[in-house]
């Protein structure tokens, strides 16, 4: 490795840089996209950028968010990969981790390979996927899962809930068995389908179709439960299981009792659970549609449960589950449409992260090294892609956020680059902002302006994330 002062294609120069061992003033020296050097007063860079007075986190990974996914129940995305990874970069993410959507009767390969295509000409940052299995066939579970495993696709979302996507206890249980042997990431959707149904019927006869009906006819007890049993079956079929876009507190505390008696489970929040409530959707016009997502944000008083999670470490990743759909097409049906006839999803992947750092970090509860795990290390582990991705270290993808920790920015829908058409955080203040992206050592996005190209983003195929394993579990032993 040559050390002379043309060396670095790049320096990032006198910032507050966030390394696994804490925020330190080091610079940045990026050779062929990947970060060659840490240290202070590195020789000059064919091109620099400075940082003086701002801090340099790990570019965030975004291992949950939706963009240009098969329509589903009337839903077409907003979204394709070319405005969802745009609005991600500029929002400081610089990989996302997408759901290439297998429902009943679909074969996944052919699912995952028209993925790859919509990705590939538009995506502007990196990219992996996770595989959703609607329909674990025997030749879904013996073949296609896993070649797609070998080839860099080594997670699995799974729902307990939803027509056309929902698996029983016992397929559940194959999938956790198939995810043990091929050393996969299974994550799960942990809402009680029947509890739903249920509620929903007794709403819709009771003639409560508002929009604010859509929290309750999804109970914190049906999460509750449904998280238990995820996590149940996990330990049964010995697989880790990663329970997404964690909703109620009731959840939070099953997992927390789980982590605490030494069962691998991990988890994540959104930011609708955090940064809205049900009161956002009980409005007099159609307003609350925007908030419209499942799980759906609870009770006010909930969301300091959730903090609690965020804050002591029961919630591993805090994603934006980005489900881009229009408010338009969510108030189409006019303003007596029931609560189960709106669009599901809020979009939020390039708010995700200055809303998080604005109440946590600059808010004093959070340390950047905290927040650097919360928004990207951790989910590069739990997916596969560390040391490559997640992490600012010597060999790493260049893969950078540069914040400026005083900006005030005053969120609307105009300043964001999503082609969603609406943000249920319009009109919130935040404090901090990622004034500059990098991503394998390019400037993508600097002080407004956007130099990037559709197309330069690249597929990452993931290392499995846990180890495979073929000795039978403790159940099967005699
Ligand atoms: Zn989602």
């Amino acid at each position: 490795m040559s050390a002379d002062s043309t060396a670095f294609d790049l320096v990032i120069r006198g910032g507050t840089v966030v390394t696994p061992q804490g925020p330190s003033q080091l610079d940045i020296g990026v050779r062929d996209g990947v970060i060659a050097a840490l240290g202070a007063g590195l020789p000059k860079g064919q091109s620099e950028v400075d940082a003086t007075g701002h801090i340099v986190l790990p570019g965030g990974i975004d291992s949950h968010c939706h963009m240009d996914q098969q329509p589903w129940e009337g839903r077409s995305s907003a979204d394709d990969f070319r405005t969802g990874t745009l609005s991600a970069m500029c929002g400081g993410t610089t990989t996302v981790i997408p759901f290439a959507m297998q429902m009943r009767g679909q074969s996944l390969r052919a699912i995952v390979d028209d993925y790859y295509e919509r990705a590939r000409p538009k995506a502007h940052i990196d990219y992996s996927f996770h595989l959703v299995v609607g329909d674990p066939t025997p030749e879904v579970l013996s073949r296609e899962l896993p070649a797609l495993i070998a080839e860099g696709c080594t997670s699995i979302k799974i729902y307990l809930t939803y027509d056309g996507l929902k698996l029983d206890d016992y397929e559940v249980l194959q999938v956790l068995d198939l995810a043990r042997r091929e050393g996969a990431m299974v994550m799960v959707h942990a809402e009680n389908d029947g509890c739903i149904r249920w509620l929903t019927e007794r709403l819709l006869a009771e003639r409560k179709t508002k929009i604010k009906y859509h929290v309750a006819s999804h109970p914190d007890i049906g999460d509750r439960e449904a998280t238990y049993r995820a996590i149940s079956l996990s330990e049964l079929a010995e697989a880790p299981v990663l329970v997404a876009h964690v909703a109620a507190g009731a959840a939070v505390d099953e997992i927390r009792r789980a982590k605490a008696r030494g069962v691998p489970i991990y988890a994540e929040t959104c930011p609708q659970y955090l940064f809205l409530s049900a009161d956002d959707l009980d409005t007099h016009d159609m307003s609350g549609a925007k908030c419209v997502c499942t799980p759906p944000p609870k009770h006010k008083d909930n969301q300091q449960h959730i903090w609690r999670g965020v804050l002591d470490g029961t919630l591993d990743c805090f994603t934006s589950d980005h489900s881009p759909i229009n408010y338009v097409d969510k108030i189409a049906g006019g303003p007596d449409t029931p609560f189960t006839k709106i669009p599901l999803g809020v979009p939020g992947i390039e708010t995700r992260l200055p809303l998080l750092f604005s109440a946590a970090v600059s808010g004093g509860r959070m340390t950047l090294l905290d927040f650097a795990e919360i928004t990207a290390t951790r989910a590069a582990r739990l997916f596969g892609l560390y040391p490559r991705k997640g992490v600012i270290a010597v060999g790493s993808d260049a893969d950078l956020a540069i914040w400026d920790p005083e900006k005030r920015v005053t969120i609307t829908n105009t300043i964001l680059h999503h082609a969603t058409d609406y943000t249920p955080y319009e009109g919130m203040e935040v404090q901090g902002w990622p004034v500059t992206t990098i991503s394998r050592g390019e400037v993508v996005w600097a002080n407004g302006a956007v130099s990037s190209n559709a197309g330069r983003g690249k597929f990452i195929a993931c290392e499995r994330p846990l180890q495979r394993m073929t000795t039978p579990i403790a159940a099967l032993k005699g």
